[in-house]
């Protein structure tokens, strides 16, 4: 029985963070997406919200569960006996970044072994930030995430008072 987790902010959830999630969901027998949370960050959306938002849109996926952790990654894969770290790769941005963090938690950890699921074409440029920017401005986010959320998305951000179609 293999138990993977996939960390990071999911501020908010988007259809690059999803895709990735159903793939590991398929390769391993348990999923937890396990929402970071850092202190040092300031984020958009708050831990219950962006939890929230997650549980929507893999309420289908039987074998994902949401969870958070504010202190290191590792001490939660140890402390949940999880066996693989999943993160998914967008075009070269994410490498140093990832490959850094990856050697890190090994570092810490012996056996945790990080397993990266490149980004599909489609979602490769795709960013939490992106989508924020977009939102923000009443702009049309359906392209990136999920339509069951959307409208959610667009009434916490949008500042020009429209929520969009
Ligand atoms: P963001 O950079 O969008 O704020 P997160 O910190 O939530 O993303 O990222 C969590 C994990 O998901 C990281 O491994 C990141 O590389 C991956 N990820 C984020 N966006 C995408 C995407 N569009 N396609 C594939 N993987 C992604």
């Amino acid at each position: 029985m293999k138990k993977a987790i996939y960390p990071g902010s999911f501020d908010p959830v988007t259809n690059g963070h999803l895709e990735i999630i159903k793939r590991a969901a398929t390769l391993f027998d348990q999923l937890v997406v396990l929402i970071s949370v850092n202190p040092s960050k300031t984020s958009s959306f708050t831990l219950e919200e962006r939890a929230d938002l997650l549980r929507r849109v893999c309420y289908d996926i039987p074998n994902v569960r949401i969870d958070s952790c504010s202190g290191l990654i590792v001490d939660y894969f140890k402390e949940h006996d999880c066996d693989i770290i999943v993160k998914g790769l967008r075009a070269m941005s994410d490498f140093e970044n990832e490959f850094q963090m990856a050697h890190v938690n090994k570092h810490l950890c012996p056996r945790a072994e990080t397993v990266f699921l490149c980004a599909d074409s489609q979602s490769t440029y795709l960013s939490s930030s992106m989508v924020k920017q977009i939102a923000t401005f009443g702009g049309d986010i359906s392209p990136f995430v999920p339509e069951t959320i959307k409208k959610d998305i667009l009434d916490r951000l949008n500042i020009t008072g429209k929520t969009g179609g």
